[in-house]
């Protein structure tokens, strides 16, 4: 390009430099350690210090540099990028400086320099090249990233800290006013936490601190924060919610993904959390405000009993007829209000007894015996369900121990339980049902647990794995309501059920509809060659009980042969 200027091998022999200008260039370029360079219009090296020699091209000559460029040295990106700030300064005669860029060199390594670059000049003020002064500045920019990240970022968990969550809640407002929606904060907080660090010590709290963010993470969308803003308080703000996203559900599982086991290093490291949940429309709220009404939401949490989320309803602060129900509920829980009553199956060939399916009741001590529609939906929502499973599957086991151990009792009789979809999303269940069975000393094949198709519609994603777990320990399942959803016969195969339960819409009308008899056939054919036994529940007419037999069905349940029953009744009709 331009051909006025040095020629890189004239710069020793050519005036101006005087020899004592000569001399102290010398001295000085082959004594620094900074990496100091002189280029030509074209960018070519006409000059370059030991410090540059060393780091850039060590083993190579300052012969052997001259004439070169950049391209010769430096990975293509940094090297264009180089050039490209040459010309500017060629062009404009501004330096450049301080500039912070990352070297790229051939090997592949790439330093963070500053570089400063400035035009050079002859005796008569023309430009005759460039010459630039570069640092390396990594372990200064690797200390300032660390402290931005310190600043931003909880040491124990790796999660956002206060500081990073008030800047995304801001960020996150902003968004709601360009785009309306909804933003959740919700706060969690351990339950006894203290207990863990007493018991195991700090390391072992930490432990458990950075597992439930791990989980949090796991159970929150990319584009949620997960935050940690001290002791054992964690928030989850979730951005851009839709109307009708269902923020409980997310409290739901919260709730239930804490309280999965924690094992670590042979110690049982489990813990339970309340969660408060706040939402909000208004783009123009106090992010505090925010956090204070989901921390009020979370004492009302603790206040219903733990281990379960309350949202704050900002009409009237907390909700107050939930909060009733489900404070009455978690006592009931609590305090024993709750008792399985058990309904006899039996052999439709013989009509010999096979076990028995537990059924769940509230005992209200003022609106008497509750059955389990009138509560168990309710509970579902707000989060306590998890622990009514728990109690009647821990209860059916134990009572089916106790029974096996009375003389003149049957070790093939089943204990039927039924599971809610919450239980079947729960990655633990499987290991929770395995150590209720240990507790109790039952043998797997005793229990069964009954599925509905509703809940194996999972959009989270554990269903398969919990079943697959659950055959794996040898417990049967049963497919509960069958005909009531989506599954197909097709879908028995995969699902690896043990046993199908007829809903009960077709044993009703079974001896008067024909194409109910139809299904029923089919359903049973179909069942019998994949090696699951059928089941007609509900029947209370000896026209079903007939027409069922005769259709092949294997088990019968329902009204006409026995109702729910208490443990004295069914131990009369074993013995
Ligand atoms: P399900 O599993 O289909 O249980 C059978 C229900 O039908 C029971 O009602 C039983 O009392 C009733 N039933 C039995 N035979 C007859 C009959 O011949 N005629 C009529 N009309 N009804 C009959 P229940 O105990 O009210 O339970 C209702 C549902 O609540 C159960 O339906 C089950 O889905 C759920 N459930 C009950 N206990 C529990 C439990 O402990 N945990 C969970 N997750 N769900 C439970
Ligand atoms: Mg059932």
């Amino acid at each position: 390009m331009v051909e006025k200027g040095l020629h890189p091998q004239q710069l020793q022999e050519s005036e101006p430099l005087r020899d004592v200008e000569r001399t102290c260039m010398h001295n000085l370029l082959n004594s620094t350690d900074e990496r100091v360079y002189f280029k030509d219009l074209n960018s070519r090296f006409l000059l370059v210090s030991a410090g540059w020699l060393s780091t850039v091209a060590p083993g190579h000559s300052m012969e052997e540099v001259i004439g070169k460029t950049d391209f010769d040295f430096f990975g293509e990106e940094h090297a264009e990028d180089a050039l490209a700030d040459e010309r500017q300064i060629i062009l404009t005669g501004e330096p450049i400086v301080g500039k912070l860029e990352r070297e790229t060199f051939q090997d592949g390594t790439s330093p963070w320099v500053s570089t400063t670059k400035m035009p050079l000049r002859d005796e008569r003020g023309e430009i005759i090249g460039t010459f630039g002064i570069s640092r390396d500045v990594t372990a200064q920019v690797r200390a300032e990233k660390a402290l931005a990240y310190q600043v931003l970022h909880d040491p124990v968990t790796g999660l956002a800290n206060r500081a990073a969550l008030m800047d995304r809640m801001s960020q996150a407002l902003v968004a709601l006013e360009r785009q309306p929606g909804r933003l959740a904060v919700l706060y969690v907080d351990l339950d006894h936490f203290k207990e863990i660090n007493d018991a195991f010590g700090h390391a072992a709290g930490d432990r458990v601190l950075a597992e439930v963010g791990r989980r949090l993470s796991v159970l929150s969308r990319h584009v949620d924060t997960v935050a940690r803003l001290g002791g054992d308080e964690l928030v989850l703000l979730c951005g851009a919610l839709r109307d009708d996203d269902d923020i409980a559900l997310v409290g739901d599982r919260i709730v239930q993904g804490i309280r999965a086991p924690h094992l670590a290093e042979g110690r049982d490291l489990s813990v339970t959390c309340s969660v408060g949940i706040a939402v909000t429309r208004d783009p123009f709220i106090e992010p505090n405000k925010l956090i204070r009404d989901a921390d009020e939401a979370m004492y009302e949490a603790k206040q219903a009993g733990r281990n379960c989320y309350r949202i704050y309803d900002s009409a009237q602060g907390v909700a107050s007829g939930t909060s009733l129900l489900r404070a009455e509920l978690t006592h009931a829980v609590d305090e024993a209000e709750l008792f399985l009553l058990y309904q006899p199956l039996f052999s439709l060939d013989d009509q010999s007894l096979i076990g028995v399916e537990a059924l769940v009741r509230w005992r209200h001590p003022e609106r008497g015996v509750v059955p389990p529609h009138d509560f168990l939906p309710f509970a579902e929502q707000h989060g306590l369900i998890a622990r009514i499973d728990s109690f009647v599957l821990n209860e059916a086991c134990r009572q089916l121990a106790a029974w096996a151990s009375l003389d003149g009792w049957f070790s093939e009789f089943t204990m039927a339980v039924n599971v809610s979809g919450a239980e079947l999303s729960d990655p633990g269940f499987a290991r929770q049902v395995a150590e209720v069975i240990r507790r109790h000393g039952i043998k797997s094949a005793m229990l069964c647990l009954e599925i509905t198709e509703s809940a194996l519609v999972d959009e989270w994603g554990h269903v398969q794995e919990t079943l697959s777990a659950l055959s794996e320990l040898g417990v049967r399942l049963a497919l509960d309501d069958f005909g009531t959803g989506y599954s197909t016969l097709a879908h028995l195969q995969r699902l690896k059920v043990d046993i199908l339960k007829v809903d009960r819409s077709f044993v009703a009308q079974i001896s008067k509809s024909p194409l109910d008899r139809e299904i029923v056939a089919a359903v049973t054919a179909m069942s019998h060659a994949l090696g699951i036994s059928v089941v007609g529940k509900c029947i209370e007419t000896s026209q079903q009980l007939e027409t069922l037999a005769g259709l092949d069905c294997d088990q019968g349940q329902g009204f006409l042969l026995a109702r729910p029953l208490l443990p004295e009744a069914v131990v009369a009709l074993v013995i």
